[in-house]
């Protein structure tokens, strides 16, 4: 009998192997990578066994012999990546990616799409690209009930889909979600001034948000960016504040952007007492890097203070997928370069994520029987610049790498970003930088350049 110990010793698998002279034949394994697996606390170098769709067993030299067997030695074996924030309805929506393009064949199996779709666009959603596509594809229902079928038409001109509080229908939100609980898993607002009638609609959007999400007891997640809602509330002031009047559960998205209603208090560069009390009361942050919300100036100033994401979500959308998002190892690997644990890094694109979402007895780990999504990925020496969301950089030495997935036990091929750095996106992003409330003290380079 082969026995595998867990790293907290709190898990035991055995192979089904029970005589050394008897060989399992499963369909697939990976063999001598270093396992991680949060969910189960392990941390080892050994072995994935990959049969009928399912994982089969896992650890420390499986006596088990696969039809094809891949070697992982080197490389980092985790359940199959779920990013917690894509928009994925492409076509009908000017944000959507494709996903097996963009999201599968980067080593993701499951994405979750933050509310492209609302009660009355998301039958499309569920049959045109859930039900069509490799990748697995949950969602956040929008608010609004055509979700964002607009967003981003207006080509930066104010305008968005919350501006007229007729669309922002609670029981039809509740019904859809009710209807498709399958697919969907939550509830999706978006809190900025320019998409909710210069911001006079906001306090009931959001309310109206988190009406839907308490009643069908599924998180809410909440954009909160150049909002009129405050990040900080004061004493006395009855106007709902965000995070403080989130519920436990509930996810906190673009927690690292550096605009106005940035979690950093711009006066003393600390992070803001209410984001705190937030997370403390189960409040969960989710990064949503995006074309405007990652900074690493704010995410440096987290840093010191290892206020980590609970969820790393790219919010991959048509406007991000060449720079600065590009995709969600290369997003893993900025939280690796600001310090955060690898192991707390895999953990937030696995069992955090599932957890959150109300998926973890069936997604985000590799327990045997568990549907076989795995992914293969490799931490690269390398020396280059990463761009944040406005084009300022950081000298990245080592990032991580797709190297091979499987979804549902079949193996998808890997492809590579075209340009890493992007230029040309970067000049586009710099554009915002003046409009930031927390930046590095000089302009990104592609403006010096200029
Ligand atoms: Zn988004």
């Amino acid at each position: 009998m082969v026995l595998a110990m867990s790293r907290h010793c709190s898990i035991l698998y055995r192979t089904s192997c029970h005589r050394s002279d008897v060989m399992v034949v499963v369909d697939c394994v990976i063999r001598g990578g270093r396992i991680i697996d949060p969910k189960n606390g392990i941390d080892i170098i050994g072995d994935v066994a990959v049969h009928q769709d399912v994982i089969h067993s896992v650890g420390e030299g499986l006596q088990v012999t696969g039809k094809e067997e891949f070697n992982a030695e080197g490389c980092l074996v985790t359940p199959g990546l779920i990013d917690g924030h894509v928009h994925c309805y492409q076509y009908a929506t000017p944000l959507g990616v494709n996903p097996d393009e963009r999201c599968l064949s980067r080593g993701v199996t499951t994405i979750v799409d933050a509310g492209s779709a609302g009660s009355s666009t998301f039958l499309g959603l569920r049959k045109f690209i859930a039900e069509r596509s490799k990748t697995r594809v949950l969602c956040y229902l929008h608010i609004a009930a055509h979700g964002l079928a607009a967003a981003g038409c207006a080509s930066g001109a104010p305008g968005g889909e919350s501006d007229c509080l007729n669309q922002l229908d609670v029981k039809a939100c509740r019904d859809v979600l009710e209807q498709n609980r399958d697919i969907i898993i939550g509830v999706k607002a978006r809190l900025s001034e320019s998409i909710t009638n210069q911001g006079e609609n906001e306090q009931e959007v959001y309310r109206r948000a988190m009406e839907v999400g308490r009643q069908c007891r599924v998180p809410t997640m909440i954009h909160h960016t150049l909002s009129s809602i405050p990040t900080q509330g004061s004493a006395g002031d009855r106007r709902l504040c965000c995070p403080r009047d989130m519920a436990p559960g509930d996810i906190y998205t673009h927690t690292y952007h550096g605009f106005p209603s940035t979690i950093i208090d711009p006066e003393t560069g600390d992070i803001l007492n209410d984001v705190i009390e937030a997370r403390k009361r189960g409040v969960l942050f989710e990064l949503g890097h995006g074309q405007g919300s990652f900074s690493w100036t704010v995410a440096e100033m987290c840093a010191k203070k290892s206020f980590w994401p609970d969820i790393i979500g790219t919010d991959l959308h048509s406007g991000n997928l060449d720079g600065p998002v590009y995709d969600l190892p290369r997003v893993m690997t900025k939280l690796l370069h600001l310090g955060m644990p690898l192991y707390d890094v895999i953990a937030a694109v696995t069992v955090n994520t599932a957890n959150a979402i109300g998926r973890g007895s069936d997604l985000g780990s590799l327990s045997p029987g568990m549907e076989a999504d795995v992914t293969v990925l490799k931490i690269e020496e390398i020396d280059r610049d990463l761009d944040d969301s406005q084009a300022q950089t950081r000298r990245v030495r080592q990032w991580i790498a797709p190297i091979a997935v499987w979804r549902k036990g079949n193996r998808h091929e890997i492809t590579e970003p075209k340009q890493i750095p992007n230029k040309e996106a970067m000049k586009l992003n710099a554009m915002d930088w003046p409009n930031l409330l927390i930046k590095d003290s000089n302009p990104p380079s592609v403006l010096q350049n200029q």
